[in-house]
């Protein structure tokens, strides 16, 4: 029973964020199966209670771009989802809403199963490359006056499919399993993907951000850069000392998914506020 308690507590931060994205799957569901209508619409545009609107500002901004009109309500709903990200950080999108999350760290948990490690047999484009995603699918509204990218959007393929059935939709949803697992480490959402590019830049500000607050007990022993999506993000934090640089996870491409909080043996790292470096 303790060695039960014991895994948990390993991975009690993994365990909040399925039950968080499973639940908004969840709520999103209870309408169309059984008419109770907790959340109304879909990631991009939906109805909470039927009174507060949330809307992707991703979405909006798109739709901006294409000339299309935008309803008041949606704006409304836009800037509660903006500020909401703002304050919590912006790619808690990713590690806690998306559904696409799920099928990534899966893949990500087959690959290193399978043992698939080694330069030779990773692509790793650099993750750059998401800023010039996001870019083009903006360029793309604006010039076509059409939402092309929400055409082939896995992420809302994945969550529409789910709700109402998604066809030939699931092999995009196969192609991105078998990219990560076989060609590029984590490869979509840390290398590819425009909606956690556009999700990281609300993150660079907002006020939740995870700090490395015990940085001198750091043994080195590397489990958060194993277990980091973003292992990028940490260095700064981890060994920034000497440069003046603060133990804060600034990075906008923290996910707050907060598994270095539950790797870290020596509890180096603790969940904070942007203030407190
Ligand atoms: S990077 Fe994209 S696909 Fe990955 S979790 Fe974030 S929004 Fe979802
Ligand atoms: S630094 Fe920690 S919280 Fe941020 S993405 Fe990496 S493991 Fe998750």
């Amino acid at each position: 029973m303790s060695h039960v308690i014991t895994m948990i507590k390993a991975r009690r931060w993994l365990i909040l964020r399925r039950i968080s994205q499973l639940s908004i799957m969840f709520l999103f569901l209870l309408g169309p199966l059984f008419d109770y209508w907790i959340l109304k619409g879909n990631l991009s545009s939906s109805l909470f209670l039927d009174k507060i609107p949330m809307s992707d500002p991703y979405l909006l901004l798109q739709s901006w771009l294409a000339g299309h009109d935008l309803f008041k309500t949606a704006l409304i709903g836009g800037l509660i989802i903006f500020s909401l990200y703002f304050l919590i950080g912006g790619r808690v999108y990713c590690s806690w809403v998306c559904p696409l999350n799920i099928v990534t760290d899966l893949a990500a948990w087959i690959r290193e199963k399978l043992n698939i490690k080694g330069k030779k047999r990773q692509f790793s484009p650099n993750r750059f490359i998401r800023y010039w995603v996001l870019a083009l699918t903006l360029l793309l509204s604006m010039v076509s006056g059409v939402l092309v990218w929400e055409t082939i959007n896995p992420v809302s393929l994945l969550h529409r499919g789910i709700l109402f059935g998604m066809g030939i939709g699931w092999l995009v949803i196969l192609f991105i399993f078998l990219f990560d697992i076989f060609i590029s480490p984590r490869g979509w959402c840390g290398h590819l993907c425009p909606v956690g590019a556009f999700y990281s830049l609300i993150g660079f500000f907002s006020l939740v951000k995870v700090n490395a607050v015990n940085r001198q007990q750091c043994d080195d022993c590397m489990d958060c850069y194993a277990v980091c999506p973003e292992p990028q993000v940490l260095k700064p934090a981890l060994k920034g000392e000497k440069n003046g640089i603060t133990p804060l996870i600034a990075s906008g491409n923290c996910t707050n998914c907060f598994r270095c909080i539950d790797v870290c043996s020596v509890n180096v790292f603790k969940m904070g506020l942007r203030f407190n470096k």
